[in-house]
């Protein structure tokens, strides 16, 4: 038994030390490896690497190399229809691994359509005034859904007017504008305001003085029509005496000739003989009353029909 056991030793000692030169001849030698062009030694799949080998050109070399080849992934067709999408219904699209022995499948849905509107039939053409009424029907095979289109009224397209009336100095005109669509007979008239006059220099009917207000006319150029205007006193202050309970009312007709467009200014003075009281005023409701120096008042800016009063004078 021990003899048996110590023969086995020797045995197996014998292979290890006969096997090393067997091994070093065709182990990796301490070179540069030269390596080819590698071969494919297991090829990916779509879900697991491959390998390539690439090995030592030294024939004396058995130095090998490998690399991974990363998992292809799944290599999808441009896949077919399950279900047809409709106008309002989703289809359904599968699509399949190309790869050789892969069955991987995928499905995607496919959104619905919608309806291809197309114009069917119009029923009314749009006016002026008038919607048009168009009915719609989908083009799709299959598909009757149909709706209706109103489209608004087009409104009248008008023309640049023609003057019917022409206006005058002092009446108006009239320009009547037309819808130019074809069938309509709208028509729409715009007053135009009458034309101001075209007045003349004027010519001087009465002569102003010095205390009288001339007038001049002026004539429209166009029609004859005659306006007058007043011309100011050449003198424009009146001296105006006054003495006790007096009041002065201006009256255009007679000596002032005060116009509803002239106005007056009277220097108002105390005749000899009277004196201001305590309670002396002056009063005129449309105009302006001025305290002088020396005591006496300027109304100014006398307006027609004013009536200028004048109390608290006393004798003295
Ligand atoms: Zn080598
Ligand atoms: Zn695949
Ligand atoms: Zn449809
Ligand atoms: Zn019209
Ligand atoms: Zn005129």
């Amino acid at each position: 038994m021990r003899k048996t056991l110590s023969a086995l030793l020797i045995a197996a000692l014998l292979s290890c030390v006969l096997s090393v030169p067997a091994m070093a001849a065709k182990g990796v030698k301490n070179h540069e490896h030269t390596l080819d062009e590698g071969t494919v030694t297991q090829e990916p799949t779509c879900y697991n690497r491959g390998w390539i080998t690439y090995t030592c050109t030294d024939p004396d070399c058995n130095y090998v190399y490998r690399e991974p080849i990363p998992a292809t992934g799944h290599n999808m067709d441009d896949g077919e229809y399950l279900v047809r999408p409709s106008c309002a219904g989703m289809g359904e699209m599968i699509y399949h691994c190309q790869n050789p022995g892969c069955t991987y499948v995928t499905t995607h849905i496919v959104p619905y359509l919608g309806h291809r509107m197309e114009l069917d039939e119009v029923i009314s053409e749009p006016t002026c005034t008038h919607a048009g009424l168009t009915r719609y029907t989908c083009a799709r095979e299959g598909c009757h859904a149909a709706t209706m289109i109103t489209f608004p009224a087009l409104g009248h397209r008008m023309d640049a007017g023609v003057l019917t009336v022409e206006p005058t100095c002092t009446s108006s005109g009239t320009i009547v504008y037309s819808c130019t669509r074809e069938g309509c007979d709208y028509t729409r008239e715009q007053w135009v305001a009458p034309l101001a006059h075209t007045w003349d220099e004027g010519t001087v009917a009465i002569e102003p003085t010095d205390q009288y207000w001339g007038r001049r006319i002026y004539t429209c150029t166009v029609c004859g029509t005659t306006t007058p205007e007043a011309i100011p006193p050449l003198s424009a202050v009146f001296r105006l005496g006054i003495h006790g309970g007096s009041h002065y009312t201006v009256d255009p007709d007679t000596d002032t000739t005060i116009r509803s467009d002239g106005e007056l200014n009277f220097h108002i003075y105390i005749e000899d003989g009277w004196k201001a009281g305590d309670d002396f005023t002056v009063t005129a409701a449309r105009a302006q009353i001025r305290s002088e120096a020396d005591g006496s008042f300027t109304v100014c800016h006398v307006e027609a029909d004013t009536r200028i009063t004048v109390s608290g004078i006393v004798q003295g």
